[in-house]
């Protein structure tokens, strides 16, 4: 079925109307569904257009959309709790969807909360808990507010103009393909230096506070998970540094909210970034469950710590482009190209 399904999908492409019967399909040939998703910040549709990092972002305008679209179409959207309760049930016909934002930043509370509430739908945030400790850099998101708010910056090697917003685009990602990796946040305060940003004040701009966190800790549609201290590549570690990152998670948790989070998502989260070492390093520090981002549904004889994960960031914006990850058609596609 799969097979038929990717042969369709590859020549729809992304068509809204060709789309239908493939999810017809899947209903009929597939007993229950169960797909969780994920994606790490939301702007508005006008701010989506502009901003030089979009793909970062889910254009929420879309996702208003969207979760109107999955009430029409009989989805329950759930907690990652009841994702895998209902995932070990299998009940026939049952479709369910899980919506995860990663990292947690300012918008998760300003934004992207208060529109999943606005359609009574429960969502899941992965917090970084350095994000509002305020020690994690957040060099990307301080790079893109700069770009986004000057028509000149100033480099290590001087100044360049980015005037249009695809200038700004193509300059965020050369300048964060040459910074990413152990210098990242040392070439960003060097670039705030440079272009006069308060870097502390920068931080505070993006991140998600404690006393946010507190606020949604207590909202009854949102379900808290960890998502390490620092957002490393878990599978480089050594598995002492690994543990006291998934371990350091669930504390600080626990510690600033009171809350002891069942729920992990790997930072990054493909097959090269965290592995069967990594799947026993999260059951052992105590979580009842671990995501990755590779593709695909929830199946009924799944890993509990190695769950698979859409990603749903930047520019899936369309319908039909969701439902290939509703049918499951994305998750196969990739395991056949060896996207995974
Ligand atoms: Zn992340």
């Amino acid at each position: 079925m799969k097979n038929l399904l990717l042969g369709v999908a590859k020549r729809v492409a992304t068509s809204e109307t060709l789309v239908r019967p493939i999810a017809m399909a899947a209903d009929l040939l597939m007993s229950s569904r169960g797909c969780l998703t994920t994606f790490h910040r939301g702007a508005s549709s006008q701010d989506w257009e502009r901003l030089p990092n979009r793909d970062f972002y889910l254009d929420l305008g879309f996702l208003d959309q969207f979760l109107t679209y999955l009430a029409e179409r009989g989805w329950s959207i759930v907690t990652m709790e009841e994702a895998l309760r209902r995932s070990k049930l299998g009940s026939p016909k049952d479709r369910f969807i899980n919506f995860s934002v990663d990292d947690c930043y300012r918008d998760t509370y300003e934004q992207v909360v208060p529109l999943f509430r606005r359609h009574h739908a429960p969502v899941t945030l992965f917090v970084t808990t350095g994000i509002p400790d305020g020690t994690l850099s957040l060099w990307a998101a301080g790079l893109e507010d700069v770009l986004l708010n000057n028509d000149r910056v100033t480099l290590e090697n001087g100044a360049i103009d980015v005037p249009t917003a695809e200038a700004k685009r193509e300059a965020f990602h050369r300048i964060a393909s040459s910074w990413d990796g152990p210098q990242a946040a040392a070439r960003y305060a060097t670039f705030c230096k440079l272009n006069g940003v308060d870097i502390e004040a920068m931080h505070w701009k993006h991140a998600i506070s404690w006393q946010m966190l507190e606020a949604l800790r207590d909202d009854p549609l949102v379900e808290i998970g960890a998502h390490t201290v620092s957002h490393p590549r878990i599978s480089s570690l050594s598995p002492e540094h690994a543990r006291a990152e998934l371990q350091g998670s669930r504390d600080r948790l626990i510690e600033r909210l009171g809350v002891a989070a069942k729920h992990f998502a790997f930072p990054f989260g493909r097959s090269g970034d965290c592995g069967p070492r990594d799947f026993d390093i999260a059951r052992a520090a105590g979580f009842a469950s671990a995501a990755t981002t590779r593709k695909g549904l929830v199946r009924r004889d799944h890993q509990d710590y190695s769950l698979p994960r859409n990603t749903i960031n930047g520019a899936h914006r369309s319908l039909a482009a969701m439902e290939l990850h509703l049918t499951g058609v994305t998750g196969a596609a990739a395991r056949m190209m060896g996207r995974v």
